[in-house]
């Protein structure tokens, strides 16, 4: 059938078994009234077009053919689906298939994604890509595929730090061996001994000495005059401070 008349055929599908229904009931009685006695025509003939009803057309999916060249395939519409407005899950597809509504949101889908082929089938002329119907097992199959994936996906991005870290440790390793390798071809230079201060020459020290004790000699006349003018009338003190003097230039000779 094409999805485009899916739609009103659904509409139209309860009263036209009803039609056929009661239709071959009044054949069927009309035919075994001739040969059996009233009421077991008419029990049979209930009976037959109850069975027809209730058991055939009642429960006969409309079937859609998939418009897509290299599909193609036959999609019976009781197939349990999914709703693509608000994800419910419609296993009544019975009295629910989705080219009527969504058993628990209402809405109509406006197509349905073919479990063959993948392409969207519409049932309305407008062509709305979005809130589209899907199989339910195709949509299981399709998440168990994803997760699968996800896996396999978290796994490779692991091993692939293993071996970058891997590479890292074999690089520092060879780093190593390379200092060691450097180290004992260019071995660092041997510490240089301090330079020992030079020793002044014989006859500088001599000159030093002599200008020092000079100094110290003059300084220690210059003490005398002052000493002897100050305590002039004080000899005893006088010679104290001379011999002071002289004590001071000997220590300094020491
Ligand atoms: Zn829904
Ligand atoms: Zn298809």
């Amino acid at each position: 059938m094409d999805p485009l008349k899916a739609r009103l055929w659904f509409k139209f599908r309860e009263p036209v078994n009803w039609a056929a229904s009661i239709a071959v009931f009044a054949v069927l009685f009309f035919v075994l009234e001739w040969a059996l006695p009233f009421w077991v025509a008419f029990g049979v003939a209930l009976a037959a077009s109850f069975c027809l009803h209730f058991f055939y057309l009642d429960h006969r999916a409309i079937r859609i053919k998939c418009p897509y060249g290299r599909c193609r395939e036959i999609i019976e519409t009781n197939t349990p689906w999914i709703c693509g407005h608000k994800g419910c899950k419609n296993d009544n597809a019975d009295e629910f298939p989705f080219i009527y509504k969504c058993e628990h949101c209402g809405n109509q889908p406006k197509a349905y994604k073919c479990h063959h082929c993948g392409e969207l089938i519409f049932f309305t002329e407008d062509e709305q890509k979005t809130g589209y119907a899907e199989c339910a097992n195709y949509v299981l199959k399709a998440a168990v595929v994803k997760k699968r994936e996800g896996h396999q996906e978290m796994m490779t991005n692991k091993r692939e730090v293993i071996e970058s870290k891997g590479l890292d440790v074999e690089i520092g390793k060879l780093d190593m061996r390379l200092k060691g390798i450097n180290r004992t071809l260019n071995p660092p230079p041997p510490p240089q001994a301090e330079p020992k201060p030079r020793m002044p020459a014989p006859d500088d020290e001599l000159a030093a000495f002599l200008r020092q004790t000079t100094g110290d000699e003059d300084a220690a006349e210059k003490q005398r005059k002052i000493v002897r003018e100050k305590y002039k009338d004080d000899p005893a003190e006088c010679e104290k401070q001379l011999r002071l003097i002289d004590e001071w230039v000997t220590s300094r000779l020491k």
